[in-house]
């Protein structure tokens, strides 16, 4: 009999909770800075996309596929690209010490 343990779990799986997100159908913009964005600009377009998540009834699976998969840009699951790399950063650093 053949083994399905190890074949990847059907893509509705493990992707419905963005169904659920509250950035869905809203403008991606304020979750994906534009090219250059930098200063209050950057700070005032994250705050608002955290104020969305902050209500989102998916953050939780957001924000760990996000960390997981190590997404590199925009706001996910509440958080900022630069809050995700320290996070990464540092379970790097504790996998090395260990
Ligand atoms: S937590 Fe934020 S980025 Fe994630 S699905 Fe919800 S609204 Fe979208």
């Amino acid at each position: 009999m053949t083994c399905t343990t190890r074949l990847p779990k059907p893509v509705t799986d493990v992707w419905d909770w963005q169904m659920d997100g509250l950035c869905r159908g809203q403008n991606s913009a304020i979750f994906f800075h534009p090219d250059n964005e930098r200063g209050y600009a950057r700070a005032a377009r994250e705050e608002k996309a955290k104020e969305i998540c902050a209500q989102c009834p998916v953050l939780a699976q957001c924000r760990s596929h996000a960390l997981d998969s190590q997404e590199p840009y925009g706001v996910w699951g509440g958080m900022g690209e630069d809050e995700r790399r320290q996070i990464i950063a540092a379970a790097r650093r504790r996998v090395r010490a260990a």
